[in-house]
């Protein structure tokens, strides 16, 4: 028997998963989030509401919990290095500090002799005006974006003039790539040179947002093997311990590029609930928590489709689904348009 309680930090559809993977193994939850909606409150032992700056809802949360993850990556970094000095953190608050700014991920990345898609620092409106290199190409924030948000497309220099943006954020420049494909990497690391490591897993996105994932992935052995190699590496030299994704892009020519790190469990992955014995959000609990490592085995392939706003109406009002079809609702109070509202897996 095990009695830990583990802290997450988050209360979304990802921090509901993992409560839920928790329970299964016999782990307490208490989750800390700044939205008193958050729906991961029906999931846990304890919920505890107070912005990621208010210390002393976050010293009422450190006292309940034996450690501490977090389900997503735009937390303070000052609040996650203050956590850690009192109980510990995982995956480590410097980890997360690195991937949740875009121009230090990407160095990272770069420095391992893995292929990013090709990026410039942008500070100043007139940064853009020599770089034409780069265009066709992505203006995003450096910091805090997810689902496309705080990104614009650039098609020429003359574009940027006529975009309303504040430039004392900081911004980074991509390249468009040619996209053929995009398929992400979900590894679970232990310890050194211990991982748990999913298939490669194919994803659409529309309007810059994940619509469909499935495996097997539809790509070249090549692209195969170098995509799990390359996450291995960067799971290895980060020294995480959890689930952790990584994102790539595939262009024409078959070139597999990163496109960004998740140090957290993944969208893409929720499929891994019904496809593989241990889901994604379990392999995290397990790797956090220091529980036994259970070897992956593949139940089915799998796809999964992501039910945006309005469109879980219609999946709410089905009385029951065939046997190979998973539907999770995430019990969000308000439908909002484009809003991730629950998801199908069908085992195929
Ligand atoms: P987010 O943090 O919002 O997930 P991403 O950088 O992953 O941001 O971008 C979201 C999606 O937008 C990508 O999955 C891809 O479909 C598209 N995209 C982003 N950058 C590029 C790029 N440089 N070339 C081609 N497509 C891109
Ligand atoms: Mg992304």
């Amino acid at each position: 028997m095990t009695d830990i309680t583990l802290g997450i930090i988050g209360g979304g559809q990802l921090g509901s998963m993992l409560a839920i993977a928790a329970k299964k193994l016999n782990i307490k939850t208490v989750i800390f989030c700044d939205d008193i909606d958050a729906p991961a409150q029906y999931f846990c032992n304890q919920f505890i509401t107070g912005s990621y700056d208010n210390k002393e809802k976050i010293s009422e949360f450190i006292n309940q919990v034996d450690l501490v993850t977090y389900e997503f990556e735009n937390i303070p970094f000052e609040t996650l290095n203050e956590i850690n000095k009192l109980k510990t953190v995982q995956p480590k608050p410097s980890v997360n500090r690195l991937i949740q700014h875009r121009l230090a991920e990407k160095d990272f990345v770069n420095k391992l002799n893995i292929r990013t898609t090709r990026y410039v620092s942008i500070e100043k409106k007139n940064d853009i005006d020599a770089l034409e290199d780069f265009l066709p190409g992505i203006l995003k924030t450096t910091t805090l974006g997810y689902d496309g948000k705080g990104q614009y497309p650039i098609n020429s220099s003359d574009a940027i003039h006529s975009l309303n943006i504040d430039f004392s954020k900081g911004y980074i420049l991509e390249k468009l790539v040619k996209l053929k494909k995009e398929i992400s990497i979900i590894i679970t690391r232990f310890s050194n040179n211990r991982y748990e490591i999913y298939e490669p897993i194919e994803n659409i996105h529309e309007d810059q947002i994940l619509k469909y994932s499935k495996i097997p992935a539809e790509i070249n052995e090549n692209i195969f093997n170098q995509s799990k190699d390359w996450a291995m590496l960067i799971a290895e030299e980060l020294k995480y311990i959890g689930t952790l994704c990584v994102e790539f892009f595939i262009d024409r020519n078959d070139n597999l590029y990163v496109n960004e790190i998740a140090p957290r469990v993944h969208n893409s992955g929720h499929l891994t609930i019904n496809a593989f014995n241990i889901s994604q959000f379990e392999n995290h609990v397990r790797a956090v928590c220091g529980l036994e490592q259970i070897p992956l085995k593949k139940i089915s392939n799998a796809k999964m489709i992501n039910l945006l706003g309005e469109q879980i109406t219609h999946y709410r009002n089905i009385q029951k689904f065939n046997e190979n079809e998973f539907f999770f609702d995430y019990l969000k109070k308000e439908i909002k348009e484009k809003r991730k509202m629950g998801h199908i897996t069908t085992l195929v």
